[in-house]
């Protein structure tokens, strides 16, 4: 295909922020099309139609019905646009089914955590469909060149197109989290629509069991996954989760491109969460942020303590129990921790005892909280980030461009984009935060003793500071690499 063609990308997602955002994959699928539209693709978006999609899309129109999908409820597809701000108008397609999408609750599961019973047949009609519109059956008249599916709730797009032999759109598999796999009973195979054969090791059978994952996995003409380290973790224990062996004969095919970070919501100089904006050049604002901060959380306010932060879900993932381990410790050095998250209920419970004990050194608020999480971006000296597994995370990246060192466990997309203080990188300028390489509260406290000395140490601090918020987070150069990627697959 010439380079002067545009490429037709559809982009299919279950969750874009602002409609509906559970994690990561919301705020990627909200930037990334936004970034590859700048680079003159024709990102479209596929999205069911849950309530919040179906309340907040602007312009919507019918464009397709599919009442003959024998296994699916009656549905049909939508034309609609992105209510994004400031990043022209994207256009997405709304799959409308009241019967499967139409309810109160999360994408995947109730408002107890209960997993919708019925998610094989709504993430199943969502692959359908994707599937449908790739291919010279689609009943509208946009063809896309390539179907980039992301996580298990796309995954058996690949596998549909597959088993059909018209003309079709080569497909992408991406991999935000490989722990969340999609797995359903053998019988859903059928259910779905799946050739039975389909259903062997080669194929999509996993353990026993059908998984979405394994399927995108196996049938997809490309692979990529969101950083370069997680990439090769995954093709190996523990972090292949039983898909160790496909990903490693699939090597290949298989890429690790970065996530950016929404460089002008996350931005220090203009964020209007912030008691005080600030720049590398006049760091000394930032510290109104962390009086502020202090005072709010209850903490003794004092702006020669470090204070730590965490901003995180609360689960055995993001490796809280450790930071709990060594709070007692922590702030005896001293210094002063703020978490923000919600989660797990022993977690939580955990941490709320901690502040209890230590009200003047250690604040807990727990919940999901947009506007406190800009504000101790800004607020803390330093953010931790002692995950087991972290495919790329983000907040070390809004740490580092809000001037936050973070201090981050070597795994994944925190490899990738943390550079750990040592003389070597102080001298040549790339030292921005700290990384610990065994996953055990003693190293985890080693390296917060580490970044406190360097705390102390003006001239160090700023060093660190300026470093991290010099490097360039934004979306362009992984959508440059994902087109990239796009084009070498249809040659
Ligand atoms: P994951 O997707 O595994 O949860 P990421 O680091 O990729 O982790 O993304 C998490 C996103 O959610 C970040 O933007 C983070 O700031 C935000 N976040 C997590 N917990 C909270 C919370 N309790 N309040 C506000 N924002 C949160």
């Amino acid at each position: 295909m010439p380079r002067s063609q545009k490429l037709r990308v559809l982009f299919i997602t279950s969750e874009v922020y602002p409609l509906c955002k559970t994690g990561g994959l919301g705020d990627i699928s909200a930037a990334l099309p936004v970034a590859l539209r700048a680079l003159h693709s024709d990102v479209r978006l596929l999205l069911p139609g849950y309530p919040q999609v179906m309340a907040g899309v602007k312009y919507k129109y019918k464009v397709a019905e599919f009442n003959t999908l024998s296994q699916f409820p009656p549905a049909s597809l939508l034309s609609a646009r992105l209510p994004l701000s400031g990043a022209g108008s994207i256009p997405v397609f709304v799959i409308d089914c009241p019967g499967l999408y139409n309810r109160e609750g999360g994408p995947y599961m109730d408002a107890f955590g209960h997993d919708w019973p019925d998610n094989a047949l709504r993430f199943g009609l969502l692959s359908k469909i994707g599937a449908i519109l790739g291919s010279d059956t689609s009943p509208i008249a946009w063809h896309p060149h390539i179907v980039h599916c992301n996580d298990w709730q796309s995954g058996l797009t690949p596998a549909y197109l597959s088993f059909y032999s018209g003309e079709k759109a080569a497909t992408m598999m991406t991999v935000h989290n490989l722990a969340f796999q999609g797995i359903f009973p053998p019988g859903s195979v059928v259910q779905l629509g799946l050739p039975p054969d389909s259903f062997d090791i080669n194929g999509v059978e996993y353990y026993g069991n059908l998984s979405f994952l394994k399927a995108g996995l196996y049938y997809a003409d490309q692979i990529t996954t969101v950083s370069p380290n997680y990439a090769k973790e995954i093709q190996i224990e523990p972090l292949g989760f039983g898909l160790q062996g496909l990903l490693a004969a699939r090597q290949p095919d298989l890429a690790g491109i970065i996530n950016g970070i929404a460089i002008t919501e996350w931005d220090p100089e203009t964020d209007h969460y912030l008691i005080k904006n600030y720049n590398s050049k006049n760091l000394s604002n930032k510290t109104a942020n962390k009086t502020a901060l202090q005072q709010q959380m209850g903490l003794t306010v004092d702006a020669h303590i470090p204070l730590l932060g965490v901003v995180s879900r609360l689960s055995h993932q993001k490796g809280i129990d450790l930071l709990i381990q060594i709070a007692p410790q922590l702030i005896k050095m001293p210094a002063q921790l703020v978490v923000l998250g919600r989660g797990h209920p022993e977690l939580e419970h955990l941490l709320s005892t901690l502040a209890q004990a230590y009200p003047k050194s250690i604040a807990v608020h727990v919940g999901f909280n947009e506007a406190l999480s800009h504000l101790m971006e800004a607020g803390i000296d330093c953010f931790l980030m002692p995950s087991r597994f972290e495919p790329c995370g983000l907040n070390q990246m809004y740490s580092q461009r809000y001037g936050t060192p973070p201090i981050v466990h070597a795994t994944g997309g925190l490899l990738d984009t943390v550079v750990d203080c040592t003389p070597v990188t102080l001298a040549n300028h790339t030292a921005s935060g700290f990384v610990f390489y065994s996953m055990t509260a003693a190293s985890l406290l080693d390296t917060v003793k580490r970044a406190v000395l360097a705390y102390h140490n003006k001239k160090t601090w700023q060093s660190l500071q300026k470093n991290g918020m010099a490097k360039d987070f934004s979306w362009n150069a992984s959508a440059m690499a994902y087109q990239e990627l796009y084009r070498r697959l249809l040659h």
